[in-house]
């Protein structure tokens, strides 16, 4: 029996979802963002749902934020951690992505042991970038079937290289804290790490701003911009829907016996950009971008992807993925939706 759910960064793209699942099943959830601005917001997108409350942690690097927002919900027994920077661009590599992740994990950890007394699960939203070696010039995992137990054998310095080392290393490293932790301390709740790749489909709610996006949708909106002529920029990575991510750290915790300590994996395939063009050209004629060539696809699934074998994951989730045409198609319009929105605002 669960009597109430922590969800920190609670604004944030993966964990609207998770929020709105939460919701959607009864469950009643506090959830954790940066400022009341933000939290006020969230407030009127769930309805005002009497089930959710938001609570401020103004800062990962603040264990006393962690602190005073357990300490003002004591009956929390399940905590899904999902706030960390998410982006590959900084300028201060170290202090806008890596410390504040590492940081803000063991500030998480080190709450939880003084005040969450009745935690029993712990939920921690990982990344592929965990799993994928991203040293060597991130070809290191080419050729190799990757599983829910391959490590990224980044250390701290590698981070200091460019923002997506530094993205790679604020996960491997705070995912490591993790285990080392329980290792040592041996907690009385269970763990759970979710891996997901590369998250696309909808954001659950309405998109308020559609400037101010947040990265995966960015990634498609910036195939959106481009014109009919112009080269589709190569890129290929594994695809998971946002819902099917959500409903991952829900499982999680619900079916605790089966998931604790194991690591899961979430993709449901791979996509390179021309996939992704191919799926808006198809759906969206209207959009003129680049159409998007499936032989190129494949040619480049088959030169460059990375290759897994996830199969404990789906046996242990057993979630029925949404497919990416449905995810992307679904993005998009919320997308155009917001840009169209926009344009009558200004007429
Ligand atoms: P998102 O929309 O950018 O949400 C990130 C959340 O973390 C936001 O609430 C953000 O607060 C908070 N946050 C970021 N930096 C912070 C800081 N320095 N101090 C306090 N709060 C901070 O990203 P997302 O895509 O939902 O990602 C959520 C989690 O999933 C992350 O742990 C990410 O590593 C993981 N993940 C994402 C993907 C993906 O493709 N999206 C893939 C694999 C793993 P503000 O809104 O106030 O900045």
């Amino acid at each position: 029996m669960v009597d109430k759910v922590f969800v920190t960064g609670a604004n944030g793209f993966i964990a609207q979802h998770i929020i709105k699942q939460l919701l959607e099943k009864g469950y009643k959830t506090v959830g954790s963002v940066r400022t009341i601005e933000k939290g006020e917001i969230l407030k009127q997108l769930v309805n005002n749902d009497p089930n959710f409350e938001y609570v401020i942690i103004n800062s990962l690097l603040c264990e006393d934020s962690f602190s005073n927002a357990l300490r003002a919900h004591p009956e929390t027994d399940v905590f899904i951690h999902t706030a960390s920077p998410v982006t590959f661009f900084a300028e201060d590599l170290e202090n806008e992505i890596i410390i504040p992740a590492i940081q803000g994990t063991a500030n998480m950890l080190n709450s939880i042991k003084k005040h969450g007394h009745n935690v029993k699960h712990l939920v921690y939203t990982s990344s592929m970038a965990t799993i994928v070696d991203t040293t060597g010039n991130g070809r290191n995992s080419i050729g190799k079937i990757l599983t829910e137990d391959s490590w990224n054998k980044v250390e701290y310095n590698d981070g200091l290289k460019n923002g997506y080392m530094a993205y790679c290393v604020s996960k491997t490293l705070s995912e490591k804290l993790i285990h080392s932790f329980i290792k040592e301390e041996k907690p009385s709740y269970s763990v759970a790490y979710i891996q997901p790749t590369y998250v696309f489909g909808p954001q659950a709610f309405k998109i308020k701003n559609y400037k101010q996006l947040n990265s995966s949708a960015e990634m498609v909106n910036s195939l959106l911009n481009l014109k009919q002529i112009d080269k589709i920029p190569p890129i290929n990575g594994d695809y998971i829907d946002v819902r099917d991510v959500a409903k991952a750290h829900i499982l999680a915790f619900e079916n605790h016996k089966e998931t604790n300590n194991k690591r899961m994996v979430l993709t449901d395939s791979i996509f390179t950009n021309e996939l992704l063009c191919h799926i808006i050209n198809k759906n969206f004629p209207q959009l003129n971008i680049p159409k998007g060539d499936l032989v190129e696809n494949e040619r480049q699934i088959k030169e460059d992807a990375l290759i897994g074998d996830y199969h404990k994951t789906r046996e242990l989730l057993n979630i029925d993925y949404i497919p990416i045409e449905q995810s992307i198609v679904e993005m998009v319009q919320q997308i155009i939706d917001a840009k169209e929105a926009d344009e009558k605002l200004k007429n």
